[in-house]
Order: C-alpha cells, then sequence, then structure tokens
C-alpha cells in the first residue's frame, strides 16, 4: 500500500517515510503543500498523512481541495496543537481523522491500519483473509492451512495489496503503482517475478491456487 506523507519538518518527514518503508509500505514525502497536492492529485495513494501548518498552504485547505477533485483516499491529519478547532477544521475539510503531535509511531500505525481497512470494507481486526490465507497486519505473519508462511518484505507487501482488492482484478501498473515507490523501473519484470515467488510460497502443493492470472489484464487473489 502507498502512503504520501505531507511534513514540512524535515526530521519528523524522513522519520515516518522511514518507518512506513520498514513497515512494508511504499511511502513518497512531500515538504510542502503545492507538491504534496501535486503528487496527491496526479498519484494513485491508498492514504494521505497531511501536516495542518505547513508554510504555503494549510493542511486542511490541501484536503479540501484533494476531495473536490474527487479523491476518496482516506485522509490522516497530523496537527501540532491539541485545540478543538483545528480538529474540527480537519474533519470539515474531508479528512478522516486526526492525530496530535507529537505521537507514538504505532499509535500511527494502528490508525493508518484502521483507515486502509475502513477505505477496502475489511471488517476491524488485524487479520485480512482468502480461504485458509490469513495475514497479520500488525506483525506481518503469514498463514496458509495454520501453516507459518516466511515471505520477503516486498512479497508481503505484494501479499497485503492483493488481499486488500480480493475478489478485485489487479493490472501489472496498478500493483506498480501501489506497491513500489517512484523508484520502479517499469520495463522490467519485476512484478511478475514477484508474483511467482509468491506463488510458489503460498500456493504450491496445494490443489487450491488462490492468486489467479488474468489473461491480458493482471492479477487478482480470490475465493476459490
Ligand atoms: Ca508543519
Amino acid at each position: 500500500m502507498r502512503i504520501l506523507i505531507v511534513e514540512d519538518e524535515e526530521k519528523i518527514g524522513s522519520f515516518v517515510k522511514r518507518g512506513l518503508r520498514e513497515e512494508g509500505f511504499a511511502a513518497d514525502l512531500a515538504g510542502d503543500g503545492q507538491t504534496g497536492l501535486d503528487l496527491a492529485l496526479s498519484e494513485p495513494y491508498d492514504l494521505v498523512l497531511l501536516d495542518v501548518m505547513l508554510p504555503d498552504m494549510q493542511g486542511t485547505e490541501l484536503c479540501r481541495r484533494f476531495r473536490t477533485a474527487g479523491k476518496s483516499a482516506p485522509v490522516i491529519m497530523l496537527t501540532a496543537r491539541d485545540a478543538v478547532d483545528d480538529k474540527v477544521a480537519g474533519l470539515d475539510s474531508g479528512a478522516d481523522d486526526y492525530l496530535t503531535k507529537p505521537f507514538a509511531f504505532e499509535e500511527l500505525l494502528a490508525r493508518i491500519r484502521v483507515q486502509l481497512r475502513r477505505a477496502h470494507n475489511k471488517s476491524e481486526g488485524h487479520t485480512l483473509k482468502v480461504a485458509d490465507l490469513e495475514i497479520d497486519l500488525d506483525n506481518h505473519e503469514v498463514h496458509r492451512g495454520g501453516q507459518r508462511i516466511d515471505l520477503f518484505q516486498r512479497e508481503y507487501s505484494l501479499l497485503e495489496y492483493l488481499m486488500y482488492n480480493s475478489g478485485r482484478v489487479l493490472t501489472r501498473s496498478m500493483i506498480a503503482q501501489h506497491v513500489w515507490d517512484m523508484e520502479y523501473d517499469s520495463f522490467s519484470n519485476v512484478i511478475d517475478v514477484h508474483i511467482n515467488r509468491l506463488r510458489k510460497k503460498i500456493d504450491t502443493d496445494i490443489n487450491v491456487r488462490l492468486i489467479k492470472t488474468v489473461r491480458g489484464s493482471g492479477y487478482m487473489i480470490q475465493e476459490p
């Protein structure tokens, strides 16, 4: 899943970006409001983390423009003050949640996961399930039929994206844009390579295969 961070405080921005990448998210950082808005409108983010106090534009204004443009990805506001006015203004502008600085990274992660589940109509909880395949979103443990499966981080991120969108066909470009960040090389076959590795780990020796190739389109994970 891919997250945009709009934060002018370099230290906080790079700390959050690094933390999210360590958690398997693709993450991009914008240091001012205009750059943030341009990215938010041009790239298909799964979630936006938005600082309220930006040098060139209020976070609330950015959020309002994002919603006016018809974008529905969840927005979590980061506010330095614990003022009720800020929270109300944030939610009024179309934000889904807010977090007061300073915040614990674990708290931010928990809020992100709530918003991602909600946006994908997944029930509350810490796991995503398709048939007997289950992933734990908190500790990234993957089980199929009760057997633990070890995945590399990018394989996990790919599986998480497929699981959030179970039953939906995902094109290679969607996968590239949601699992990889700006550094992705669109001429490589890296997605097919990762899908094959994932299949070897979760769909081997089992009669019921969950990851389907949709010819000419892409991939999908689905209940058999
Ligand atoms: Ca700020």
